[in-house]
C-alpha cells in the first residue's frame, strides 16, 4: 500500500535505477588500471624475487638465483628468441597493446595528467603541442595547488627512479641505499647516479609525458610494423553516426590525438580503449542517445568485409613466428639442461722468481645463490713437486675465489703437463690441463 502522504512520483523516485552501462564502460577502464598497476608491481617483483636481475660483477644476468653468463649462449639465445617470438605474436594479434596497457611511461604520464587536471584544471595539461599556452583554471590558481602538484610529481620521480636499481642490486642493498646505510654491494657515487635518474624522471613526468609516446618512442613504431588488417583495432559503428553531431568526446579522450571514428589499418592507435569507454559512458548517461557506444575493440579484417576468426587469422599470420618461438624454447631448454653451475681456470699468478713462474692461480667462479663446497685435485705432478694453498673452498653464495698452486723449483728441465680438477659436493666437475715449462734459462710457460 502506498502511504497516503506520498504521490506516485515520490514512489517512482524511490525505485533504484540501475544505469544501463555497457561492457566497455564498466569493464575496460578498471581492467586497464589494474593491469597497469600490476605491471608496475611486476616490474619490481621480477628483479626483487631473483627471477631476473643484471649482475654487474659477473657481467651476466641472474635468473632464479642462477648466474647466466654470455658463455651460456644457449640459454641467452633461446630465451631472447622465445621472448622476441612471443612479443611478435602479441604485436600481430593485439597491436601496440603494450603501450596502452602495460608501458610504465604511459601509466605515469596518465597519472601525471590526471593529477594536473585535478589540481590545475584540464586545460593545464602540458602535453599540448598546439601552440596554445597552458591555462590554469581560475578557481584553482592557488600556491597550495601548485605546491601539491610539484610534491606529487617529485615523489613519483623519487619512487620511479628506484625501479631500475632493482635490476642491478638486491632488495637489501636498495633498502640500505634509501636508508643511507653502508652496503658493500653498492658502488660509490650511486646517489649521484640516482639523482640524475630522478631529474630525468621529473623532467619526463612534468614536461614530456605522452610527447615521448607520440614523437620519440621507437618501440611503438616497431610494434606497429607487425600490424595487419586482422590485428585488434577500434571499430566505429557508422550506421549511427548521427550520434556524433556536436560530440568530440572520444577524440578528447585519446592521448595520441587520434580520431577513433576514422580508424585506419596502420594508424598509431595503441588500443588503450579510452575512446571506447568515453563513448560508452556518454551513451549510458545520455537520455537521447540509445544503445551502446559507437566504438569497440575488435579483431578481423573489416576493411575487406571479411572476418576469418581470431585464432585462424592469428595462426595464419603467426606460423613462422610460432615455429621460431618453439625453436627458441628448445634451445633454451637445451641450455638449461647443460647449464654449468661453476667454472674455473688456471693461470699464472703474479709472483715470479726471476723469470720462472712458480705460482699458478686456480680461479673458481660459482654461479648459484646457495652454499657449495669445491674440492681441488692436481694430477700429473709428484706430491713433493707442488703444494696447494688449500684443497677445498666453500661458497655461501655465488662468487669467485682464488687458490694458489705453488710449484717447487725441484722440477727437472722440460715440459711438464699436469691437470687440475675441481669437483663440487653437488657433483659438478671440470678438468683444466696446464703445460708448465722449465727451461735451462729459467723460463716458464703455461
Ligand atoms: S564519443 Fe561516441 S558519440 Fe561522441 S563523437 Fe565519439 S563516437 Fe561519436
Ligand atoms: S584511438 Fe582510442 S584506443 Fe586508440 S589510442 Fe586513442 S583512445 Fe586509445
Amino acid at each position: 500500500m502506498m502511504p497516503p502522504e506520498m504521490t506516485p512520483d515520490d514512489v517512482l523516485s524511490r525505485i533504484p535505477v540501475v544505469e544501463a552501462h555497457v561492457p566497455g564502460a564498466t569493464i575496460l577502464h578498471p581492467l586497464r588500471r589494474y593491469i597497469q598497476i600490476a605491471t608496475l608491481v611486476l616490474l619490481v617483483l621480477i628483479p626483487a624475487s631473483g627471477l631476473f636481475r643484471i649482475d654487474l660483477v659477473s657481467g651476466g644476468v641472474v635468473m632464479l638465483g642462477w648466474q647466466v653468463w654470455f658463455s651460456d649462449i644457449f640459454i641467452i639465445m633461446g630465451f631472447w628468441i622465445l621472448i622476441a617470438s612471443l612479443l611478435i605474436m602479441m604485436y600481430s594479434l593485439v597491436g601496440a597493446v603494450f603501450c596502452g596497457w602495460l608501458c610504465p611511461q604511459n601509466t605515469v604520464s596518465e597519472w601525471a595528467n590526471a593529477m594536473t587536471s585535478k589540481l590545475l584544471g584540464r586545460r593545464a595539461l602540458m602535453m599540448d603541442t598546439s601552440g596554445e599556452r597552458m591555462q590554469v583554471a581560475t578557481q584553482r590558481k592557488s600556491l597550495a595547488n601548485y605546491m601539491l602538484l610539484g610534491l606529487l610529481l617529485l615523489g613519483a620521480s623519487l619512487v620511479y627512479a628506484l625501479i631500475p636499481m632493482f635490476y642491478f642490486f638486491s632488495p637489501q642493498a636498495i633498502w640500505s641505499f634509501v636508508s643511507f646505510r653502508y652496503d658493500p654491494e653498492l658502488a660509490g657515487g650511486l646517489h649521484w647516479i640516482y639523482i640524475v635518474f630522478v631529474f630525468l624522471m621529473l623532467t619526463d613526468i612534468t614536461i614530456i609525458r605522452h610527447l615521448l609516446c607520440k614523437y620519440m618512442c621507437i618501440y611503438r613504431v616497431w610494434q606497429h610494423s607487425f600490424k595487419t588488417r586482422d590485428t585488434l583495432h577500434i571499430s566505429y559503428d557508422d550506421s549511427r553516426s548521427d550520434h556524433c553531431a556536436n560530440c568530440h568526446y572520444c577524440v578528447d579522450s585519446c592521448f595520441l590525438d587520434i580520431d577513433p571514428r576514422r580508424p585506419e589499418v596502420f594508424d598509431s592507435c595503441v588500443n588503450c580503449g579510452a575512446c571506447v569507454v568515453a563513448c560508452d559512458q556518454l551513451h549510458s548517461k545520455s537520455k537521447k542517445l540509445e544503445g551502446p557506444g559507437l566504438l569497440r575493440l575488435t579483431f578481423g579484417d573489416e576493411w575487406k568485409g571479411k572476418y576469418r576468426g581470431m585464432l585462424g587469422s592469428f595462426f595464419s599470420r603467426a606460423r613462422t613466428v610460432t615455429i621460431t618461438g618453439i625453436a627458441g624454447a628448445l634451445i633454451f631448454s637445451y641450455g638449461v639442461v647443460n647449464y654449468q653451475p661453476a667454472s674455473f681456470s688456471v693461470y699464472r699468478a703474479d709472483s715470479e722468481q726471476g723469470n720462472m713462474v712458480l705460482n699458478y692461480r686456480v680461479n673458481i667462479a660459482y654461479k648459484v645463490d646457495r652454499p657449495e663446497t669445491m674440492h681441488i685435485r692436481v694430477d700429473g705432478l709428484a706430491a713433493d713437486e707442488f703444494s696447494l694453498q688449500k684443497d677445498s673452498v666453500h661458497f655461501d653464495t655465488s662468487g669467485r675465489k682464488d687458490v694458489i698452486l705453488h710449484l717447487r723449483d725441484n722440477l727437472p728441465e722440460g715440459l711438464h703437463r699436469f691437470r687440475v680438477t675441481v669437483t663440487s659436493d653437488g657433483g659438478w666437475t671440470k678438468k683444466f690441463q696446464v703445460v708448465h715449462f722449465v727451461g735451462s734459462k729459467v723460463q716458464a710457460k703455461s
